[in-house]
């Protein structure tokens, strides 16, 4: 239970938390009334609602008296029920006689009440001095009984014995019945901790380390499955990769033969000029052969990165060298299907930030389905446009075909995992590459009245962007 404001008697301060039922013994009216005035006088200040009952030989009319130089506006207290002083005979002995199961549905209905009308909490208060030896178990039994009522409650509850009128017997009794006691012997304070307090705080505190133990072992689970899920995305992510590249193997062999024949080549024609004795040109011919030799390193280099498992990096990159390698990688497959391919990719572009692989992964994603989407229009209609401009807080790349299009219905799915039309297809190209270019702090959709055909377009946030 949270702490109730200031209890107003020092020597218990701020240790009172909401739910208690504790008892004060006093000797003199003067030690009563004191707790009692600055009990409520605390209340009061904390905007809570307050309950004193008075008992003989203190009168309703003696505590006002009394509050009256400690709280100035106790009339407007008063006067809009915040405080209410009641005589012990009218709350206890109504009809002339204790009833404590009568009193004890009193309390829930006035909590009920102080409740609807938006207390911060309930502070009461209640002298026992009208109470007989005849009454006296039935009252202790009361008492037990209210630990209930007030339980969980914003309601604390002070129960005050004058010391003169309780023998061993009755202050055990009252001792038994309360959480703790305050008593006022010959001036000086003393606080009595009973054994059900102790006994609570101790099971509080073993719920406490219980519940701490059950948070640290449940953040340790799911930290373990947080992992796993990201190895899980991480190899998931690489197999779609792999995938990719695989369906583009005829092709990117191509790639690679390519330079390495023109390497051939140029070296047998070196021979040639060899023999004739001509070095100008032998000097040419080996220097297109080492040229060659490059760029089929150059692409195997690529094919490498793409194919290889790699933590993910945070590199200020060129998009438009990233976007070009793709491309080259793909024109064999472009040709292959006759594809006119044109890319418009602006001058100067800023830095962005990321993973060139993995943002490679993504426009190798967006070529590939452009491909096989245009599959299923002629020939000569078959054009694929990648472009790159600067946008406001980052980069936009489009990749835009004049395939069949996107139907209404698919817009919404086609970034969900395992949505697809292909009969061969697994659904999961466009989740990742929604999930890599999240990751990169941008946006990934699609749109089908752009171009001819479909449109994704991404934005990614530019290096150094919070
Ligand atoms: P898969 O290619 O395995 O089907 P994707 O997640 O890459 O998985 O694509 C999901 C679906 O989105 C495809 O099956 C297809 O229906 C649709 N789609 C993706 N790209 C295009 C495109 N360029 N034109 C038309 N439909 C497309």
């Amino acid at each position: 239970m949270s702490p109730m404001a200031k209890t107003g008697i020092d020597v218990v301060g701020d240790m009172v938390a909401w739910g208690a039922h504790f008892c004060f013994f006093y000797e003199t009216r003067e030690d009563l009334v004191d707790t009692l005035i600055s009990y409520c006088k605390s209340g009061l200040g904390s905007g809570e609602y307050c309950l004193w009952i008075v008992a003989e030989p203190l009168s309703v009319a003696e505590a006002k008296d009394a509050l009256k130089d400690a709280v100035p506006d106790l009339g407007r207290h008063l006067a809009e029920s915040r405080l209410e002083i009641l005589s012990a005979r009218d709350w206890f002995l109504p009809g002339g006689s204790f009833d404590g199961k009568r009193l004890t549905r009193s309390w829930y209905e006035k909590l009920a009440s102080v409740s609807a009308r938006g207390y911060a909490g309930m502070r009461v208060t209640g002298d026992t001095t009208w109470l007989t030896r005849k009454d006296w178990s039935h009252f202790c039994d009361y008492e037990d009984g209210l630990n209930e009522v007030i339980g969980n409650q914003r309601l604390a509850v002070l129960c005050t014995y004058p010391l003169a009128g309780c023998g061993a017997p009755q202050i055990l009794d009252v001792v038994r019945t309360h959480q703790f006691v305050l008593a006022r012997r010959h001036g000086n304070w003393e606080v009595v901790e009973t054994a059900a307090l102790k006994r609570a705080k101790a099971e509080l505190k073993h719920l406490n380390d219980e519940l701490e133990k059950r948070v640290d072992e449940r953040t340790r689970q799911l930290r373990q499955t947080s992992e796993a899920l990201h190895e899980a995305q991480a190899e998931l992510a690489h197999v779609n990769r792999v995938t990719a590249m695989g369906q583009l193997a005829a092709s990117i062999s191509h790639e690679v033969m390519q330079p390495i024949t023109a390497g051939i080549n140029n070296t047998e024609a070196a021979l040639h000029w060899l023999d004739a004795e001509n070095l100008a040109e032998v000097r040419e011919a080996l220097g297109h052969a080492v040229r060659e030799g490059n760029r089929a390193i150059d692409v195997i280099g690529r094919i490498r990165a793409l194919i290889k498992k790699a933590p993910p990096r945070k590199d200020a990159l060129d998009i438009n060298e990233a976007i070009r390698e793709v491309v080259g990688l793909t024109r064999g497959e472009a040709v292959k299907n006759n594809i006119s391919v044109q890319t418009q990719l602006a001058e100067g572009l800023p830095r962005i930030q990321g993973d060139k692989v993995q943002l490679q992964q993504v426009i190798l994603n967006l070529i590939i389905n452009a491909v096989e989407a245009m599959s299923s229009v002629p020939e000569d209609s078959r054009k694929l446009l990648i472009s790159a401009r600067k946008d406001v807080g980052g980069v936009v790349v489009v990749v835009q075909d004049s395939g069949p299009g996107l139907s209404p219905e698919s817009l919404d799915r086609l970034f969900d995992a395992f949505y697809t039309t292909k009969a061969s297809g697994m659904g999961m190209g466009l989740s990742i590459c929604r999930s890599i270019v999240e990751a990169h702090g941008g946006q990934i959709w699609a749109s089908r009245d752009v171009g001819p055909g479909a449109t994704f377009q991404l934005t990614l946030p530019l290096a150094g962007a919070p």
